[in-house]
Formats: structure tokens, C-alpha cells, sequence
């Protein structure tokens, strides 16, 4: 192993450490703000991406130059709704995640996700996953917006089921097709793997993926949207399955990449995409300069895919950062990524709620009926 590495293993120090919360929720928005440049791009050069990588650098532009899109914007709700109700509410994430779009729309935010949000606003809504069930006829969204806002839930709860459990629910507000949906459980279990040190044995981490998502994609309704979609029986295992020969091979194209994994808005075409960047960049890479940490190669090599850029490098982020550590993140970054400074505030105060909650805690979802119309039994 390279010592750059070993180093960042260390600083980065035992599993659910302080310093991989920070790194995790902070690179997740350095992600989204550094990746917003390439967003939609076909093909990035990865001078490009050197280059603008390089511009952060540049301490005579302003700090939080780079702002954030959606990911973040949603991402914040999630914090912030864990925080305050000290476990999964449904009712007050879906109230937020309205507010927010109401109070700045023009974060990016797709079409489809739009009028739930603007659904969810209406004071009368009783049941909060209502408007996400009615789109696209019925048969839900299947795109990346549940993902890209699920590390939180990884890093609010230990209980690995419990974690499942939420970042599915959590999503469901907005993507109701389980190929939507359960791109947020894998999102989150690999942000969970990652925090308790599981990618220092890289095939280790991606043979528990599949097994966890081997159960998860066993459910009926999952088994049916993949008929239907003409996907594989289990479709993100079989992605999974795809990034493990990926790491088998001595040497892999930007091209090969996205031709396996994809690097589009679908659940299926980015998460898996999102945990390829973290494992290929635990090596240093020819294309990157020898100073950078693994959490930089990470984001680097995200950019160059093209594609859903922002979203991939904030999934890729969380993973990584959750890995690395705060330490492996440059300072140069942080200060110009909109956001940053408050994801790093609120990392501590997730750290706490996590080592609060040693079974995962009760979350308002379990203290109510199956209609979720149950009054609700925790105290505050
Ligand atoms: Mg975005």
C-alpha cells in the first residue's frame, strides 16, 4: 500500500471516528460543488478536471465561490431533520425538503422531483409518500435524488438494518420505484461499510455489498420493477458484480467505466459508478499528481466520467471521505465550496446522535402504525 494511504488510514483513525464523519458529510458537498462544473458533459479531459482543480487553489477568489446544487440542498434537510427529531421522521423531512425548494428553487433540482416537492408543501398532505407513488404513471422514479442525500442516515444510526430501513424510507418521499429507492440503500450501506473501515479490505467490501443487496433486491416489489424495467433479476447486485471484475482488471478505460457502470441519472447508473471511483482511486493513479490523497483522486476521477457529475462526486464523496477523513481533504477545498463549513458542524452533532444510539434508536417511523397515521408515542 502506497504511504499516502497509510497515512490517511491513520489520520482518518478507528472506525466511526470523528474525523470520517466530517470527512464523509464534507466531501459529500465538495462533491456536488466542485462537480457542478461538468454536469452534463460527455466527455471531460481530464486536463479539464486538473485544471479546475487546480483554480481552487487560487486564494484570491472569494470562499464559497463553488454553490451547491440540490444534493446538498436535500442533504442538509436530512441533517437537519435527524438532528431535530433525533431519529427518522418522515412528516418533518417531507415538510422540510418543501420548504427548502420553496425558499431557493433554482438548485438544479429535476422536473419530476419538483412537483412532488411542490405537493408536499400543500398543507393538507396527509400521507407524505402519496405524491412520489403518483409519478410517472403510477410507477415512481427511479433516478438518483434518494441516493444522493442518503449518507446521513448512515452516519445518524449504527444498526446496519436500522440504516437500511430509514435511507429506503427517506427516499421513498421522492422515488418510489425500488430501482430508485434501493440506490439509496446501497448508497448508504457503502457510506456505513466505509465509516466502520471495511474498505481497507477493498474485494471484502464489495463481496458484504452483495450479500446485503442480494437480500434487499429480494423483495417482491424489487423483483417486479426489475421485470418490468427489463433489467437483470437483481439489478444493482448485478452491477456490483460488474465492479468486481472491474477491479480485477489490470487496467481500465474512462470509456469501460462508463459503458459497465453508466454515469446517468438513474440509481442503477450512478451508485454503483459512485462506489467504482472510490475503490479504483484507493491506488495512486498515473493521472494524478503524486501529492493527492485518495479522497482527492476520488473526486477527480468522478469528474472525468462526465455525466451526472455532481451527484456522483457527492456519492463518491461521502463514501471516500467516510474512509480518508476529514485530514484527507484539502483546505483550499473546503473554503470554496458553499456549504462545507456547516456540513462539518453538523458532522460532530451526527457523530454524537450516532454514538447516542448504540441499537440504532426508535425512530418515529417504528413508533407508528403501519399507515403511519399513529399518534406519535416518543417523547422529544
Ligand atoms: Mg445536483
Amino acid at each position: 500500500m502506497a504511504m499516502t494511504a497509510v497515512r490517511a488510514a491513520a489520520a482518518a483513525g478507528v472506525p466511526a471516528s470523528l474525523s470520517r464523519f466530517r470527512g464523509a458529510l464534507v466531501a459529500a458537498v465538495l462533491g456536488d460543488c466542485i462537480g457542478g462544473e461538468f454536469e452534463g458533459a460527455e466527455e471531460v479531459p481530464m486536463e479539464s478536471v486538473m485544471q479546475h482543480l487546480n483554480g481552487l487553489d487560487d486564494e484570491t477568489k472569494g470562499n464559497g465561490i463553488l454553490e451547491y446544487s440540490d444534493d446538498t440542498a436535500m442533504t442538509r434537510c436530512v441533517v437537519q431533520s435527524l438532528l431535530s427529531r433525533a431519529g427518522f421522521d418522515e412528516h418533518d423531512l417531507a415538510h422540510r425538503f418543501a420548504k427548502e425548494y420553496s425558499a431557493s428553487p433554482g438548485r438544479g433540482y429535476g422536473s419530476g422531483v419538483v412537483q412532488v416537492l411542490k405537493k408536499l408543501s400543500s398543507p393538507q398532505i396527509n400521507d407524505v409518500y402519496q405524491p412520489a407513488r403518483d409519478q410517472f404513471n403510477g410507477r415512481g422514479s427511479f433516478g438518483n435524488g434518494g441516493a444522493m442525500r442518503a449518507a446521513p442516515f448512515a452516519l445518524a444510526f449504527p444498526d446496519l438494518a436500522h440504516v437500511k430501513k430509514v435511507a429506503r424510507l427517506g427516499a421513498m418521499l421522492t422515488h418510489s420505484c425500488s430501482l430508485g429507492y434501493n440506490g439509496a440503500v446501497l448508497q448508504a450501506l457503502a457510506v456505513h461499510l466505509s465509516l466502520q473501515g471495511a474498505l481497507a479490505l477493498p474485494h471484502q467490501f464489495i463481496s458484504r455489498l452483495i450479500t446485503e443487496m442480494e437480500e434487499v433486491e429480494s423483495e417482491e416489489a424489487a423483483l417486479r420493477d426489475a421485470r418490468i424495467l427489463k433489467e437483470a433479476e437483481k439489478p444493482f447486485c448485478e452491477r456490483l458484480h460488474r465492479i468486481r471484475d472491474l477491479m480485477d482488471r489490470s487496467k481500465v478505460s474512462i470509456e469501460e467505466v462508463i459503458s459497465e457502470l453508466g454515469n446517468g441519472i438513474a440509481a442503477l447508473h450512478s451508485v454503483p459508478t459512485a462506489i467504482f471511483c472510490v475503490l479504483h482511486c484507493l491506488q495512486p493513479q498515473e493521472s494524478f499528481p503524486e501529492s493527492y490523497s485518495g479522497l482527492e483522486r476520488t473526486i477527480a476521477y468522478s469528474l472525468a466520467l462526465g455525466g451526472d457529475t455532481d451527484t456522483i462526486a457527492c456519492m463518491a464523496g461521502a463514501i471516500a471521505g467516510a474512509h480518508y477523513g476529514i485530514e484527507a481533504i484539502p483546505q483550499s477545498w473546503i473554503r470554496c465550496c458553499e456549504g462545507a463549513d456547516d456540513a462539518d458542524v453538523n458532522a460532530k452533532w451526527l457523530h454524537v446522535l450516532y454514538h447516542k444510539s448504540p441499537q440504532g434508536g426508535r425512530s418515529e417511523t417504528e413508533d407508528k402504525s403501519e399507515n403511519g397515521t399513529e399518534k406519535k408515542t416518543r417523547a422529544e
